[in-house]
């Protein structure tokens, strides 16, 4: 799974990324569910020692293209944990509060305390994603950010929190199946917006603006993983297997009870 990690100063281009990958996992769909079942009560039980544990702090950061698949990865993913353990934070256009602060502001009030894990859906990236392609912000704005990212990251690493970045590829050809599909489907009209045909005539801009993200802010204390996400069950297999490594590596550890549980009785 390393190999979807982007190493610091690294120059991405997504052209040269396959978002059709799925070369560990050439058995196929059944067996990739299979292995898909496993991790989520793998991570069901890890999100338990988190909580159980309450000295880590996890941050999963999901960006991607429109239809790109954010709420499948939460949907499946998450399906087995703790819902009182596991929180989605959700950034939209901000309101006229949020406009008033740095854009930073709502981000870090939404940051994991010790024993949680929070899935951004969205997030502060878009401060250099549509206010950058959509002209929301001078460049001199916008440009300055990258670096206040790497900063603000590096102090929530800096004080105990795991930062894993998920950029979900998918290609052009693939955008347009999706929405078709939430064309074609009256039970998923309600899904389709056509704000979304007017950021697909942006495509370009995006992903020029993803290339700049992920070649200036993945860090060696929050990496970006680009996951490739034409293949939806390929893209929550490597997901799940990479938050899983991630919080293995953690060498958490139960809690030492402060009693002798032997010399206590219930009557
Ligand atoms: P989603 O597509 O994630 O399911 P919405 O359809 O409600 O959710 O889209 C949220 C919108 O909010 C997106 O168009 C996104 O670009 C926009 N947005 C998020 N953060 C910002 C921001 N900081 N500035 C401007 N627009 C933003």
């Amino acid at each position: 799974m390393e190999r979807y990690r982007i190493p610091p100063d690294t120059t991405v281009r997504l052209a040269d990324r396959s978002p059709s990958d799925r070369l560990t996992h050439d058995e196929g769909k059944k067996v990739g569910r299979q292995y898909l079942t496993e991790l989520t009560l793998r991570l069901r039980d890890l999100q338990e020692l988190l909580y159980a544990e309450g000295k880590h702090k996890v941050l999963m950061v999901l960006q991607a293209t429109d239809t790109g698949g954010k709420d499948g990865v939460i949907r499946h993913v998450f399906r087995t944990v703790n819902p009182q353990g596991v929180k989605v934070a959700s950034f939209k256009v901000p309101s006229s509060r949020e406009r008033a602060h740095d854009y930073l502001w709502r981000v870090h009030k939404e940051t994991p305390g010790s024993g949680e894990i929070r899935i951004f859906n969205r997030s502060h990236y878009e401060d250099v994603l549509v206010v950058r392609v959509r002209d929301l912000a001078p460049q001199e704005v916008w440009e300055r950010r990258y670096h206040h990212i790497n900063e603000f990251e590096r102090l929530l690493a800096d004080e105990g929190t795991t930062v894993l970045k998920f950029f979900l590829h998918i290609s052009k050809e693939e955008q347009g199946a999706r929405l078709q599909a939430r064309l074609d489907d009256p039970d998923r009209h309600w899904k389709f917006s056509s704000a979304d045909l007017a950021e697909r005539a942006h495509w370009d801009a995006y992903q020029e603006a993803y290339d700049a993200m992920l070649s200036r802010t993945s860090t060696p204390w929050a990496p970006w993983y680009v996951i490739p996400s034409n293949s939806k069950w390929y893209r929550n297999l490597v997901i799940a297997r990479i938050l899983v490594g991630a919080l293995e590596g953690l060498g958490m550890q139960y809690p030492e009870p402060d009693f002798d549980p032997a010399t206590i009785r219930v009557d």
